[in-house]
């Protein structure tokens, strides 16, 4: 991944965590007492990295809801690295202790980046929740859509001068030119864009949960005239608004995360539940989810009741929305929004579905690769100075996948998993298979 070329016939020594030689096979001497993997015939990339995601409290715990822990379908799925923008439990601090554990050894998973708790608003003191998250060894400040102007503020004058790296949704109340004028560091989605369309008063005085129902009601009305457009028809009509959007995010240097196969899972959900629940990586989401789907109690499936043709809309304008920062080279992370265990998504294999939604909609494989490797690092070195991973270089993280096909030729070849290393430790397919029996 440092360019886009099939570098043949290579051998890769590995000691402790990281790459230290690479050259050919022919030249490089391999250690008497190094354990060798060969990988003859098959294609050494970089792990990937699912760049928003959300770990539980419950997903490790004996008995758990989760048939297998998603740590190890992260593994099984060449994901070895996770930035999680909000954890989930009742307590927080699991995830740190995660985190340490999976860098000491002691637990196995992908290398593991996290925000502290979302700072939704609204809030009495941002700055102390801030200086505490940074106090507790969060890498990064989530902040969310409910932030009045002043809350979120605070928040970004306070992460500024404490060092710490913001990521979030873009607040009703701030807009698109707030957040890019007060210097959050990433979008987490690029859905978040697509609130830039609706006209809705953003000084309503609303608070908290009472804005989300507001503006989707208020956008909800204002594309139904358009509701039945096709991708090209909507393309024409709103592209030079969205390419403008674009031109911002570009101009601001701010990363956005992608988070694409979400919109399509909505659409599958509402109109082939079926389908859905048949599909073979589904067995994997909580088993209380299942339940709660099959008696059409899940959450997108009440959202978008009485709606349901909002999703297969929604999707479209994010994939225009894609194209146009594509076109301004807005620096994008692969992300997924997997892990909650609430919408669907499946930890791990939905960033094979996160990589095919980018060629589906223009991007080239090794463009799309990019996104959760080379990107990645770009925006973790900027967080805290760890982005030593993402390409097989000297140095860097041992973080490698062993594929049996090109993946340049298609992103699908990176499901055809042959082993994984996550930070030197190597699982083969034996080891990968065990993980998900
Ligand atoms: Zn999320």
């Amino acid at each position: 991944m440092t360019n886009e070329k099939i570098v043949k016939g290579q051998t890769v020594l590995v000691r402790g965590k990281r790459i230290f030689e690479i050259g050919p096979s022919k030249r490089i001497a391999v250690p008497q007492n190094a354990r060798v993997i060969d990988g003859t015939g098959a294609y050494l990339m970089p792990g990937l990295a699912d760049m928003h995601m959300h770990t539980r409290d419950d997903w490790n715990e004996w008995l758990s809801d989760w048939p297998v822990s998603p740590l190890h379908l992260y593994l099984v799925n060449g994901v070895t690295t996770i930035r999680c923008l909000n954890p989930h439990g009742d307590t927080f601090g699991y995830v740190l202790r995660w985190r340490d554990k999976i860098n000491n050894g002691k637990l196995s998973g992908p290398t593991i980046y996290t925000s502290g708790p979302t700072i939704y608003g609204p809030v009495d003191n941002p700055k102390k929740i801030v200086l505490e998250q940074k106090a507790k060894g969060f890498d990064l400040i989530k902040l969310y859509s409910f932030l009045s102007k002043d809350e979120f503020h605070e928040a970004m004058i306070t992460a500024k001068q404490a060092g710490m790296y913001t990521a979030g949704h873009i607040p009703f109340q701030v807009g698109l030119e707030g957040v890019l004028s007060e210097g959050m560091d990433e979008i987490a989605h690029i859905e978040e864009l697509s609130f830039e369309f609706v006209d809705f008063d953003r000084n309503k005085g609303l608070t908290g949960r009472e804005w989300m129902p507001y503006v989707i009601k208020t956008a909800y009305q204002q594309v139904k005239p358009y509701i039945s457009l096709n991708m090209e028809e909507l393309d024409e009509k709103f592209g030079g608004l969205v390419s403008s959007v674009a031109t911002k995010v570009h101009d601001a240097n701010a990363p956005v995360c992608t988070t694409l196969f979400l919109d399509e899972v909505i659409v599958e959900k509402l109109y082939e539940p079926e389908q859905f629940l048949s599909k073979p990586e589904n067995r994997y989401l909580p088993r209380k989810y299942r339940a709660a789907f099959r008696q059409g109690r899940e959450k997108h499936q009440m959202q978008f009741r009485g709606g349901e043709d909002f999703a297969p809309f929604k999707r479209t304008i994010d994939r225009i929305l894609l194209k146009y920062l594509k076109e301004a080279e807005v620096l994008f992370v692969l992300g997924t929004d997997a892990g909650t265990g609430w919408m669907g998504l499946v930890p791990g294999f939905s960033i094979h579905d996160e990589l095919r939604i980018l060629t589906e909609n223009g991007f080239t494989p090794y463009e799309a690769i990019k996104t959760g490797t080379v990107n990645a690092a770009i925006v973790v070195e900027e967080m805290n100075r760890n982005g030593d991973f993402g390409t097989i270089d000297i140095g860097k993280r041992a973080d490698l996948i062993l594929v049996e096909d090109n993946p340049l030729e298609d992103v699908a070849n990176i499901k055809n998993i042959l082993g994984v290393m996550a930070s030197g430790i190597w699982y083969d397919k034996t080891m990968l298979q065990e993980f998900i029996d």
